[in-house]
């Protein structure tokens, strides 16, 4: 957090650097990022990426849509659009803050984009299936996504049964918890890990995590079975179907 001198943000330990939340899927064919926040081009520099294949995102909230414009490094070098999916609501916001890049006049340089709408069914990029659930991030629609056994959900803080079932059966979840205090907007730390017990996930990952819920290593040692804390840069292997 800018200009905080707490334990978290003064914390020389690694796993306290906190970048905004993304997650990278690939397989051997196939390699896609979900959500492009600020961090994204420093994100894609740290992992020296020279090839994706596609964006997915979860919905139009800033920190999880700005670093799009870098995007720009994957049309030079793989000399291509890149493939973009967004439901309708997230489509919108991208249409209004990076309108440049759908302007039918573009300047060199100019990012490049090909947009496809996400809706409640199933899609596949490259060789990667995916099945879309809808979270609720207070009154706004989010997605979360399911790989396989691997389901991605950040920014939620109530997820209705319908779509609970959709998660049953994932080996590892990737669940936000922001704090420990209850938030509007996010699940708070024990939200979190109540849910991962209930859908009965063998093993859970926390993200979308604030320096308010405190430092890595003690949280880490709070936590039940199976639960842990996510930090950037975290690998998972899972099977894909
Ligand atoms: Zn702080
Ligand atoms: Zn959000």
């Amino acid at each position: 957090m800018i200009g905080c001198d707490c334990e978290v943000c003064t914390s020389p330990d690694k796993k306290d650097k906190r970048l905004r939340s993304s997650i990278m899927v690939e397989s051997a064919k196939t390699r896609l990022v979900v959500d492009t926040g600020p961090d994204f081009r420093y994100q894609m520099l740290r992992e020296k990426i020279k090839h994706l294949d596609a964006i997915i995102f979860t919905h139009p909230h800033k920190d999880h849509l700005a670093g799009l414009d870098d995007v720009r490094a994957f049309n030079f070098l793989m000399r291509k659009p890149m493939e973009v999916y967004a439901d309708s609501l997230t489509g919108e916001a991208l249409r209004r803050d990076f309108y440049y890049a759908f302007t039918d006049t573009k300047y060199p340089g100019t990012p490049e984009i090909n947009m496809n709408t996400i809706t409640m069914e199933p899609f596949v990029v490259g060789d990667i299936p995916i099945t879309p659930i809808l979270v609720w991030h207070l009154k706004m629609p989010v997605l979360s996504f399911r790989f396989g056994k691997f389901t991605y959900i950040t920014d939620a803080n109530r997820i209705e049964d319908s779509e609970k079932e959709k998660i049953k059966g994932s080996d590892t979840i990737v669940l936000n918890a922001l704090r420990k205090k209850k938030h509007i907007a996010h699940f708070n730390l024990e939200e979190a890990i109540v849910l991962a017990q209930e859908l009965k996930i063998p093993t859970a990952y926390l993200t979308h995590i604030s320096h308010q819920l405190g430092r890595h290593e003690e949280v880490e040692k709070e936590l039940p079975d199976g639960i842990h804390l996510s930090y950037d840069g975290l690998k998972l292997s899972f099977e894909r179907y």
